[in-house]
């Protein structure tokens, strides 16, 4: 398989997408066309001698004012307008404000970053990690700061550093997918998400709830997940895979396990987790055959067993002792530690746990990475963290903190188009078709189609994360890891913020590129 895979643009499968401008044509039109011979976007079409209606999700908004073919200056009877899209105010989530939305499915669309009049690096939440920014030079100084070529930058890390006689295993970008179970959402989603995770070379998870059989082709590029449920978890498939993840807690709902409502229990998920229609499940918190690092050593040499090849990754919420914990997993055998913050998930985790329970994820991964150097086995780890990973600029951040990789989940889901309306656990009704387990919705996705968004997204991160690389002079996305010189906190530095916007360096030499 071709790699980098290609980059094939992948509209809305929607007839009427959303954007985020709105382009009123009043009845003054003559319908001469100048409009639509105008705009490079393709906003304005005509057919035959009438105009049809503005494709407005196309709109590059009020910095196209600047350009030559701003339609909205340019026609002749002054009947065009253009307003914010209303329906933007019903996307409420401040994680995921609706920018960050539309700037995602941009760039799952077209695999480019994001036009000028589009946020795409931070979102409206105002904690976490919309508070750290990147330290870049002032954008004056991009072009002259370019160090290393694009082709000589890597963002390829090792998933086994400790020498174990086990692959290394590598992939070609620091992120891969977390765990989606069969029943959390729908196989056409999986099976985007795999193929996505195919042809970047990389991987994705199946989540607590069984390895549905269509994925068995996508076997080298799945982590097969143990979770304290242990729904679905059978040798056969722990031995088909490369990597092995056990969960013993969910960022968003540290000590209360999971669950999965009687509703999405359809057959076939019962059927894969060997459990009966219609009824809720649930994961207990924690495994209750594991009560000291001994227990936990005994469960990673068991999946050692099983499967001679294969890695293991651990994954832990943020408990105030975390450090120790990710020591421990290290000594028992680990050769992944996943931290998992409270920043993700889905509407389903009560906010009590979000909000008060563990520590922020920002706060974790400096204190592991510290203790893991502290202890001198910081080089046989792979530190990876996950929990609202939703930008390149949140990866770049993650791993300036001290983490090797990520593992992202919403992300996926909103390149395939999802709304954040958060009625993922509620029932079979996803509007998206996404987190779904009625057939019918599920169609909705089309895997071809899905797959190629997540690779365009995948795309778009990986240009990011090169050209930052190149703006802070580093050959490689290890060399980035533990350097918190280069975030600033906004406590504490708001006076000397800098626009952090790399766009300008990546349309260098191209002004149509990520428009
Ligand atoms: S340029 Fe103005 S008048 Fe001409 S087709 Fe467009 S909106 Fe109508
Ligand atoms: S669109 Fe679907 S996947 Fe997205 S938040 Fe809504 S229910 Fe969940």
């Amino acid at each position: 398989m071709p790699w980098p895979p290609e980059i094939r643009r992948t509209p809305s499968r929607f007839r009427n997408p959303i954007g985020k401008y709105k382009i009123h044509r009043g009845p003054a039109c003559i319908h001469c066309g100048q409009c639509a011979d105008l705009c490079p976007m393709g906003v304005h079409r005509r057919l035959g001698k009438k105009m049809l209606a503005p494709k407005d999700e196309l709109c590059l908004g009020p910095s196209c004012a600047s350009r030559e073919f701003y339609c909205i200056d340019r026609c002749p009877q002054a009947a065009l307008r253009m307003i914010i899209n209303p329906n933007l105010q019903a996307l409420k989530d401040y994680r995921w404000p609706a920018d960050l939305l539309l700037s995602t499915w941009r760039q799952a669309e077209t695999g480019e970053v994001p036009y000028a009049d589009l946020e795409y690096r931070v979102g409206h939440s105002g904690g976490g990690f919309d508070r750290l920014r990147l330290r870049l030079p002032a954008q004056e100084d991009m072009s002259s700061s370019l160090s290393e070529k694009e082709e000589e930058v890597s963002t390829t890390i090792v998933l086994n550093r400790r020498a174990d006689g086990r692959p290394q295993v590598r992939i070609g970008v620091p992120f891969y997918g977390g765990g989606m179970s069969f029943g959390s959402v729908s196989i056409n989603t999986m099976l985007s998400r795999a193929r996505a995770a195919e042809a970047w070379d990389t991987f994705t998870c199946t989540g607590e709830g069984g390895f549905p059989e269509p994925l068995r082709r996508y076997d080298d590029h799945m982590i097969t997940q143990v979770a304290t449920g242990l729904f679905g978890v059978r040798e056969e498939t722990i031995q088909r895979v490369r990597l092995v993840e056990f969960k013993y807690a969910q960022g968003a709902k540290p000590g209360l396990g999971g669950h999965l409502l009687g509703d999405k229990v359809t057959p076939a998920v019962a059927r894969m987790r060997e459990a009966v229609a219609g009824s809720s499940l649930f994961s207990p918190f924690p495994f209750h055959s594991v009560y000291s690092v001994e227990d936990h050593k005994k469960h990673i040499d068991w999946i050692k067993e099983v499967n001679t090849r294969c890695l293991v990754a651990v994954k832990v919420s943020t408990p105030t002792d975390v450090d120790m914990v990710a020591v421990g997993s290290y000594y028992a055998g680990a050769h992944i530690i996943h931290l998992d913050g409270s920043y993700g998930g889905t509407g389903a985790a009560p906010d009590i746990a979000k909000k008060n329970i563990a520590m922020p994820i920002e706060y974790a991964i400096p204190k592991v990475h510290r203790f893991l150097l502290e202890e001198g086995i910081r080089d046989q780890v792979t530190l990876i963290a996950s929990g609202g990973i939703r930008t390149a600029y949140d990866i770049a951040k993650v791993i300036a903190l001290g983490a090797d990789g990520v593992v992202v989940g919403t992300a996926d889901l909103v390149a395939l188009e999802c709304i954040r309306c958060r009625n993922c656990e509620s029932g079979q009704g996803c509007p998206r078709g996404i987190a779904t387990t009625d057939p019918e919705l599920s169609n909705l996705v089309d895997v071809e189609w899905g797959s190629q968004r997540i690779i365009n997204l995948y795309a778009a991160w990986r240009k990011q994360l090169v050209a930052l690389l190149q703006l802070w002079g580093l050959k490689s996305i290890g060399e980035l890891v533990g350097r918190t010189d280069l975030l600033m906190h906004l406590d504490y530095h708001r006076g000397e913020l800098r626009d952090d916007d790399i766009r300008p360096f990546l349309l260098r030499g191209n002004g149509q590129r990520g428009l």
